[in-house]
């Protein structure tokens, strides 16, 4: 399996909380490098449209009002099968399904207030790095 790469969010309950660190640490710890990283306060425009594909479920507005709510962390992760990896770690949607020692486990307080977003393929990784990180910003990572 070759080095793929992914997108992470560390969501405004999270960092609120803060758990930029510890949430940071579970990433590197399951074999995640950060190789990009922001804080960035997302507009109601910004998260509408990532979270586009929600928009007809009965979450999306609260979805919306919860990731504007305060900063977030937007990072990129690279590693071995980083988007299956990244998810694994994370745990399940809703906290209460979640395993132990995974983010969400350690860190969610409810379904929608669970600490971190990853991509749930590399196809959606691109576009969600594309999202928020510029080529020329990508093309200067080096390690
Ligand atoms: P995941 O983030 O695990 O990929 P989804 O893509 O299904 O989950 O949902 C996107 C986000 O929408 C979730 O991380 C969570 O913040 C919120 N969400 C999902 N399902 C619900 C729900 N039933 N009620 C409230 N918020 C939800
Ligand atoms: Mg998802």
């Amino acid at each position: 399996m070759a080095i793929e790469r992914t997108f992470s969010i560390i969501k405004p309950d999270a960092v609120a909380k803060n758990l930029i660190g510890p949430v940071t640490t579970k990433l590197e710890e399951a074999g995640l490098r950060v190789v990009a990283s922001r804080m960035t306060k997302l507009t109601q425009v910004e998260a509408q449209q990532f979270y586009a594909v929600h928009s007809e479920r009965p979450f999306y507005h609260d979805l919306v009002k919860f990731m504007t709510e305060g900063p977030v962390v937007v990072q990129v992760l690279e590693g071995e099968n980083a988007v299956k990896k990244n998810r694994e770690i994370m745990g399940a949607t809703n906290p209460a399904d979640a395993a132990d020692g995974t983010i969400r486990k350690a860190f969610a307080e409810s379904i929608e207030r669970n600490a971190v977003h990853g991509s749930d393929s590399p196809e959606n990784a691109k576009i969600e790095i594309g999202f928020f990180f510029s080529s020329a910003e990508l093309a200067t990572l080096t390690r």
